[in-house]
């Protein structure tokens, strides 16, 4: 949940993972499922938090939750 946050309010990571989802990915201590999530998101579902959280499976109160803590910002991949 903390890398979909990141993911979110940083453009640069969000770039890698559109980039390459495995390499970046493999080296995280995520769930299966959370992995299967991250690795199955495009460009377009980070639009809006309301994309992204459909796209997530998340209600979208959990994203906004996640995006005020300082480790979600300065927690780069
Ligand atoms: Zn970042």
């Amino acid at each position: 949940m903390i890398v979909l946050a990141h993911m979110h309010v940083c453009i640069a990571c969000r770039g890698r993972l559109l980039n390459d989802p495995t390499a970046i990915l493999s080296t995280r201590a995520l769930t299966p499922t959370e992995k299967e999530t991250l690795q199955c998101l495009k460009p377009e579902d980070f639009i809006t938090p309301d994309t992204l959280s459909r796209a997530a499976g998340i209600p979208v109160s959990d994203l906004e939750a996640y995006q005020d803590e300082g480790v979600v910002r300065l927690r780069h991949l």
